[in-house]
C-alpha cells in the first residue's frame, strides 16, 4: 500500500468520473437497508490492510451505493447539484490544507475569506464597521449570532454565567437550530417565544410586538429576534423591515437567518424578498444550499465586528504569534473554531470565475425553475398547492395520495428522491428546486414520473380521506 499523492490523484479522477457517469445513468441510487449494508459492502475495518487494486474496487462499490445528491432526480434536501468551479476550489483547499486561524498559516487565503465578507457586506449595505466569518454551517452561524446578542445584552454572562431572564423571538417555522442553540447557550428552550405566522408562513409582526411587551412587563429581558429568509419547509420570507422597527424600538439584536434563501440578495429581481436586511445586526446564508457549492459553506456577516471579537476572541500565545498590527487577518479571533477548514476558497473560485452577475444568474434560474413548478401544480386540478410564488420549496399534494407514503415508496422503489413537510396541520410533498443544473424539461419529467408512479401503484398507495384542503378534487 503506497502513500503516493500522484497515484491517488489519478485514482481520484477515475473514481470521480465513475460517479459522474453513474449520476447520469442511474440518477437514483438503489437504496440499501442498514441491515443489508454490511453483507453487500466491505465496510468493516481489519487488522491488515488491502492492496491498491482491492481498495480501488471496494471504493467504487461504496461510491456507487451512496445516494447521489447532485443528480437531476434529487429533490430531497435544501442542497443539490454542484457547480464545477466551486468543486475545483474545494479540491484545492484540501490539497492546501491551511487552517484559517492565523495569517501566518493561511496567507492569501485569509484575504480571500475577507474579500467575500467585504462584498457581501457591501451588497447588504452594512457600513464600514462590519465583520464576518465562515462558520461550519447555518446552524453554527445562527449560534454565533445568538451568543453575540447574549453577550451584548448582558456582558457579565461571559464570566458569571446566565443569571438574567433572557427571552428570544422567532417564528414557529424557524429552523430547529434556534432551539438547539438556545439550549447550548444556557438560556434554556423555555425562553424561546415562538411567534405565530400567517398562512404564507411569515412571522406575525403584531404578535411579536405584543409578546415582547408582555415579557417586559413580566420582568424578562428580550435580547434576540431571529427573522428567517426562506423558512425550511415553505421557503417563506419574514418581513425584515417591519421586524427591524420592533427590534430597534426595544433595542434587541436582529439576526436574519438566510441559510436557505438569503442568496436572493445577489439578484436585483429577488432581493426585495430581504427588504430591510441592512437594518439587521447579523445575517447569514449558505452557499452550499442554493449556489451549487459543496458542503459546507456558510457566510456570517455582522454589522459591527466588535461583537465578534467580544464573544469569540480569546488570548492564545501558542496560536497568535505574528501580524499583531494587522490583527484583522488573524481570522481565528473572530471565529468559533480553532483549526478551521478553508470553506471560503470554493465560493471564491466560483464567484471569481462567473462574477457577481453569474451568481445572480444562478439565483434567478432557481426562482425561474421553482416558479415553473409552482405554476404547473397551480394549473393542474389534480394537485393541491401549499406554497406561494417565489419560493424554492414547491409544496403540494397529488390527488388524494398520502404524501408520507408516496415519498417513502418513491424512495423504496428507487424512483425519485423527494421528501415531505408539514405546515399548520397539513402535510405535503416538498419539491426542493435548488439544483440549477436542472431545467424545465427535468421538472416536467419529475411530475410525469410521480404521476405515472401514482397511477401504476394506486392500489398499494395509502390515501388520505380528508386532506384539509379548500379545493376539492
Ligand atoms: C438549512 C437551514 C439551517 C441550517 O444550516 P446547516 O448548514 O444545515 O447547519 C438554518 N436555517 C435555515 C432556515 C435552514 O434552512
Amino acid at each position: 500500500m503506497n502513500n503516493d499523492m500522484n497515484s491517488d490523484l489519478e485514482l481520484f479522477t477515475r473514481l470521480a468520473k465513475e460517479v459522474l457517469s453513474q449520476e447520469k445513468e442511474n440518477p437514483v441510487t438503489k437504496n440499501l437497508s442498514p441491515n443489508n449494508l454490511l453483507n453487500k459492502l466491505d465496510i468493516q475495518l481489519e487488522k491488515n490492510g488491502i492492496d491498491e487494486k482491492q481498495l480501488a474496487s471496494k471504493l467504487k462499490e461504496i461510491l456507487i451505493a451512496t445516494p447521489k445528491t447532485s443528480s437531476r432526480l434529487f429533490f430531497n434536501q435544501l442542497f443539490g447539484g454542484r457547480h464545477s468551479k466551486a468543486v475545483l476550489g474545494d479540491l484545492l483547499s484540501i490539497i492546501l490544507n491551511n487552517t484559517m486561524a492565523t495569517y501566518k498559516v493561511a496567507g492569501p487565503q485569509a484575504a480571500i475569506e475577507k474579500e467575500i465578507i467585504n462584498k457581501v457586506a457591501s451588497i447588504i449595505e452594512y457600513e464600514s464597521d462590519f465583520g464576518g466569518t465562515f462558520p461550519t454551517g447555518g446552524s453554527m452561524s445562527n449560534f454565533m449570532s445568538l451568543i453575540m446578542a447574549r453577550d451584548k445584552k448582558e456582558p457579565k454572562i461571559r464570566k458569571e454565567g446566565v443569571n438574567t431572564k433572557l427571552t428570544l423571538y422567532t417564528s414557529e417555522n424557524a429552523h430547529y437550530s434556534i432551539s438547539k442553540n438556545t439550549a447550548f447557550s444556557g438560556i434554556g428552550k423555555e425562553n424561546i417565544r415562538y411567534i405565530k405566522s400567517n398562512l404564507k408562513g411569515e412571522m406575525s409582526v403584531g404578535d411579536l410586538k405584543n409578546q415582547i411587551q408582555k415579557d417586559i412587563l413580566q420582568g424578562f429581558t428580550p435580547f434576540y429576534i431571529n427573522a428567517t429568509s426562506g423558512t425550511t419547509v415553505l421557503g417563506a420570507f419574514d418581513s425584515i423591515d417591519k421586524i427591524a422597527e420592533v427590534s430597534k424600538k426595544y433595542n434587541i439584536w436582529l439576526h436574519v437567518d438566510g441559510s436557505y434563501s438569503g442568496t436572493a440578495i445577489f439578484s436585483k429581481k429577488y432581493k426585495e424578498l430581504l427588504k430591510g436586511v441592512s437594518l439587521s445586526d447579523s445575517f447569514c446564508f449558505n452557499a452550499h444550499k442554493t449556489l451549487g457549492t459543496p458542503l459546507s459553506c456558510s457566510v456570517l456577516v455582522v454589522k459591527n465586528k466588535k461583537y465578534l471579537y467580544n464573544s469569540f476572541n480569546n488570548d492564545a500565545s501558542y496560536l497568535y504569534q505574528t501580524h499583531h498590527d494587522l490583527d484583522d487577518f488573524n481570522l481565528g479571533k473572530t471565529s468559533f473554531e480553532c483549526g478551521r477548514k478553508n470553506n471560503a476558497l470554493k465560493f471564491w473560485v466560483l464567484w471569481k470565475s462567473i462574477g457577481t452577475r453569474g451568481i445572480s444568474k444562478i439565483v434567478e434560474k432557481g426562482y425561474d425553475l421553482s416558479n415553473f413548478a409552482q405554476s404547473y401544480i397551480e394549473k393542474n386540478k389534480d394537485y393541491k398547492v401549499y406554497s406561494h410564488p417565489n419560493t424554492l420549496s414547491v409544496c403540494f399534494n397529488y390527488k388524494n395520495y398520502d404524501p408520507v407514503d408516496l415519498c417513502t415508496k418513491l424512495y423504496e422503489t428507487n424512483t425519485l428522491m423527494v421528501g415531505y413537510g408539514s405546515f399548520k396541520k397539513n402535510t405535503f410533498v416538498r419539491l426542493v428546486v435548488v439544483n440549477t443544473n436542472n431545467n424545465i424539461r427535468v421538472l416536467r419529467q419529475f411530475f410525469s414520473i410521480l404521476e405515472k408512479f401514482a397511477k401504476n401503484n394506486s392500489a398499494k398507495l395509502k390515501k388520505v380521506t380528508c386532506l384539509k384542503n379548500k379545493k376539492t378534487y
